[in-house]
């Protein structure tokens, strides 16, 4: 296969200064939080919109550091076939002509693509179109399959439609809210803000979080349920059981609005009677199970709120299921401060599932299964055919592409290589591809690399249309920069490859907001109540009207219709009579259990500062400086008994592939656990892919893959020498068995270790600095016995690069390298300070930053703390700013509090 490599991005100018605000929406979590934007002096600002109800002026770190986001570096810029750059209507033809000959040739279920929740609901819904009208094939699924597909079979099988009953404002009215599997405050931490100052007003509410790990969440939890991964089910059904012995259930809800429930209570009578039973299952002790349920049970408001710990597993719906039928159990659904939350990891998970963006469904929550349904869309597209049988959902579809069965793929706006299970095969599968179509704004992915026809795609800031956020609401994502290079938004990629398919009518929209009109239509068409998603209300908008679009939650059924914060709040629902259904769920242990060869379990997760797989967020240097490493994160006693410490390498290898990372022992994670984040792929680092590592096994029902429970057996990772390369530009870097790369703002960096020392450090080093010249002065220190080099290149008295080689991980303080890159000249002392590896003047490493707004490390905190006689966030805030921003570094202040309270000696 001739792989293409992916091209050098230009130049890209940023719009002129332009006076008008614009009111957009953040491209990262389910939150969809509203944001301000505006280029001034050349330069983008953001701030939280204060009018968007999803956040009211709030934006956590991510989001405030949008603007480091946008500029020009790394884009990808043109088209490209093949390595060859070339016009667009080239691009377009091959991708055009390679799906027609392959569809010819076999068929249409031989062809498939491959979207994203980053996608708008514009550009979902033409792919959708296209596949499933035009093609004749439901072989489209999105990277939502990964994060949220359990929750939708969930809702499908109890509500009778992808419902989500309630809205952000239910999670301030709650008296008690569960949160499971949901590291809230690091993934939707604007949402864990709100609830955070609900309870600040309303002291008696309360929060619980069950979660195996220990995370920044629990911090503020009134009680945490640690329990083993993948006994969800377990602790629900023993809540059902209690939840019915006591007494505490609505008997009229049940009666007349529900069906099953008799069934399921007859399983979890059976399974998870008695609280010990279920405290044995979960490895938790029965006081906190019996506090949890009586809890639950005496609280009228209780709000369940789930996330990617539910359902990333290999029994995903039934949790979901488990979970909603103790809000059936006791009427608690459609009604304020109550219900089960879907909190969707993506910006735009809901909008692709209105359009029907995965291959199990059609378009407007029409049912692929259904004749009706397919007669209706396919007399409303007007299309010579309509998909009749589901396609394959993402892990099936790259597995029929490794054997063959799918020939061509277009990836859009995501990154399989890094995000999918068993990451090594989805790269096996796309080189023996026969065609790759990648349309991506950034030109150097992991993914990007295996693309024969590369397409440039807008990004955040020059995009136009919609996306839906995890409580059904409609906010308009609008431009404030020109398109970047020949760079396209993504619906007019998809129309362009339709008419040269032959679909020209059916794709001539003149803009996007013809596609959502179509949209619209479609989800009124023949409805009359029949289907929950309806926005026929915005069907007749103005372009000026759809420019200037409030955001608004569905259904918005007629025109003027204010919209609908809470669904079931007449106790209807869409299953067959109306009734919401209990589904019985039976515990079920993980597929794979773990073994003498992989004892420990793995679970995979993100960090706070990092979206996805990097792409954009490693672009700002202040998201980057919270975590800026991959990490492996175990219990000290596990590390211990291996002998290894925190900073050291340790391996972590299953069935499927290995990653090497430094150690961590953060107190998060109990013993036989292993935790590492999802956001590092092969352009930051040498072998930290957690994909790679991940079992693909998946949900029998909703085909999501369990990221959270894989068997792996962990294992130092002996080195013979750590190093550090800092350099004020990106250089090629010498020879190292690992390495990883931390970009940064005035330099960047790549720690490294090795096998085997180099007998020339000298020469080694010079890899890295061939691009300084020959003018640099060299400032060398080599002390061959205890195996240390150190060396500065600099150039006009500034320091262009330097490196630090040791046999241990106790190089320099990277800020204070950092700090002195920052410098236009270096001081003699400064000079002498590089080759000693330390300021002369002890200086405390202030270890890892905590607030990426103002950009307090953790030493400064704790120097509050210890001089100044901070013991609450609010002093620390006062006295160092830090945490009065975004308030995502809240938790991690409040649990440095907590452990320097637990210190004091009594
Ligand atoms: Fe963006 Fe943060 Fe809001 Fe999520 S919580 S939408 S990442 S600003």
């Amino acid at each position: 296969m001739n792989v293409a490599r992916a091209p050098d991005s230009g130049p890209h100018d940023l719009a002129e200064e332009g006076p008008v605000q614009v009111r957009t929406t953040c491209p990262y979590c389910g939150v969809g939080c509203g944001v301000l934007a505006r280029v001034q002096s050349g330069h983008v600002e953001v701030r939280g919109d204060p009018r968007h109800p999803a956040n009211f002026g709030r934006l956590c770190s991510k989001g405030a550091a949008l603007a480091d986001t946008v500029g020009p570096e790394g884009r990808l810029l043109h088209p490209y076939i093949h390595s060859e750059q070339v016009t667009w209507d080239a691009a377009l033809s091959e991708v055009a002509s390679g799906f027609q000959r392959i569809i010819r040739e076999h068929g249409p279920d031989s062809v498939a693509l491959y979207v994203s929740g980053q996608l708008l609901t514009e550009d979902y819904y033409v792919a959708n179109k296209l596949m499933k009208g035009f093609i004749g094939s439901a072989n489209i699924d999105t990277n939502s399959r990964l994060c949220m597909s359990s929750a939708v079979a969930g809702h499908k099988r109890a509500f009778g439609g992808d419902l989500v009953p309630g809205c952000y404002e239910d999670l301030e009215l709650a008296d008690l809210i569960v949160l499971v599997g949901s590291n809230t405050a690091w993934c939707h931490p604007v949402l864990y803000q709100r609830m955070l100052q609900a309870r600040e007003r309303r002291p008696g509410m309360k929060l619980v979080v069950i979660d195996p790990r220990r995370t920044s969440t629990c911090e503020a939890a009134d009680l945490h349920l640690p329990i083993r991964a993948g006994t969800d089910v377990a602790l629900f059904n023993g809540l059902l059981a209690y939840l019915h012995t006591s007494g505490a259930i609505d008997a009229k809800f049940v009666a007349d609005n529900t069906t099953g429930a008799w069934e399921a209570l007859a399983i979890a009578l059976d399974s998870c009677r008695d609280v010990r039973t279920v405290a044995r299952i979960c490895g938790v002790d029965e006081e906190s199970v019996s506090d949890f349920y009586e809890l639950f049970a005496r609280t009228e408001r209780v709000v369940t709120a789930f996330s990617q710990g539910v359902n990333q597993s290999s029994a995903g719906t039934d949790k979901v299921n488990s979970l909603i039928n103790c809000h059936l159990l006791t009427g608690r659904i459609g009604r304020p401060g109550m219900g089960p939350f879907s909190l969707t990891g993506q910006p735009n998970a809901m909008g692709g599932r209105e359009v029907g963006g995965m291959s199990n469904m059609l378009a407007a929550h029409m049912n692929l299964d259904s004749p009706g349904d397919r007669a209706l869309v396919q007399g409303f597209w007007e299309s010579p055919v309509i998909a009749s049988r589901p396609g394959l959902k993402a892990v099936e579809l790259f597995e029929a592409i490794h054997s063959g069965k799918v020939k061509a793929v277009w990836i859009m706006a995501t990154n399989p290589l890094v995000s999918l299970p068993d990451a090594d095969r989805v790269r096996a599968a796309l080189e023996r591809c026969e065609l790759v179509v990648v349309s991506d704004c950034i030109a150097r992915t992991d993914t990007t690399a295996m693309a024969h026809v590369l397409l440039p795609a807008a990004s955040w800031g020059e995009k136009s249309g919609t996306v839906t956020n995890s409580e059904r609401r409609i906010s308009r994502q609008r431009p404030f920069l020109p398109l970047a290079g020949q760079s396209r938004p993504d619906w007019w990629i998809v129309c362009e490859v339709a008419k040269r398919l032959g679909f020209v009518a059916a794709f001539d929209y003149a803009s996007e907001a013809d596609i959502f009109a179509e949209h619209a239509r479609l989800s009124a068409l023949r409805n009359d109540g029949a289907r929950c998603f309806d926005i026929g209300g915005l069907t007749d908008l103005t372009r000026a009207e759809y420019d200037g679009l409030e955001p608004v939650q569905w259904p918005v059924r007629s025109r003027g219709d204010p919209g609908t914060p809470r669904l079931f709040v007449d106790r209807r629902f869409w299953n067959a009579g109306h009734s919401a259904r209990f589904v019985p769920t039976t515990p079920k242990s993980p597929a794979n259990a773990t073994s003498t060869q992989f004892p420990f379990v793995l679970n995979t997760g993100r960090i706070r500062d990092q979206w996805h797989t990097m792409t954009r967020t490693a672009r700002s240097p202040r998201l980057v400086e919270h975590v800026p490493e991959p990490f492996v994160d175990l219990h000290a006693q596990d590390a211990l008994l291996m002998g290894v410490k925190a900073g050291q390498l340790i391996r972590v290898t299953t069935n499927w592939g290995t990653l090497v990372a430094r150690l961590r022992t953060s107190g998060e994670i109990a013993r036989g656990g292993v935790f590492v984040p999802i956001h590092w792929s092969g352009t930051f680092a040498s072998e930290a892919r957690a994909g790679s590592l991940v079992n693909p096994v998946v949900d029998p029902v909703s085909g999501e893959p369990e990221f959270k429970h894989t068997p792996a057996r962990v294992e130092p990772f002996p080195v013979e020498w750590y190093g550090v390369v800092v350099t004020r530009q990106q250089q090629k870097t010498p020879d190292s068995t690992w390495w990883t790369f931390v970009p940064g703002g005035n330099c960047v960096r790549h720690e490294m270790a090795g096998r085997r020392r180099s007998t020339d450090w000298a020469k080694w080093a010079r890899e890295s600095f061939a691009a300084v010249g020959e003018n640099a002065d060299l400032l060398e220190y080599e002390d061959e016995s205890s195996g240390i080099y150190r060396a500065a290149y600099i150039v006009d008295e500034r320091l262009e690069g330097c490196v630090y080689v040791s046999p241990h991980p106790d190089l320099p303080a990277r800020d204070w390298i950092a700090s002195l890159f920052a410098k236009p000249q270096l001081a003699p002392a400064e000079r002498i300070a590089l080759l000693a590896g330390r300021p002369l003047q002890a200086t405390p490493d202030l270890g890892p930053l905590v607030c990426s707004c103002f950009g307090v490390r953790r030493g400064s905190i704790q120097t509050a703390m210890a001089q100044h006689s901070c013991t609450t966030a609010k002093q620390i805030g006062e006295r160092l700013k830090a945490g009065t921003n975004c308030g995502s570094c809240l938790p991690e202040i409040r649990a440095l509090l907590a452990s320097a309270s637990v210190a004091e000696p009594a």
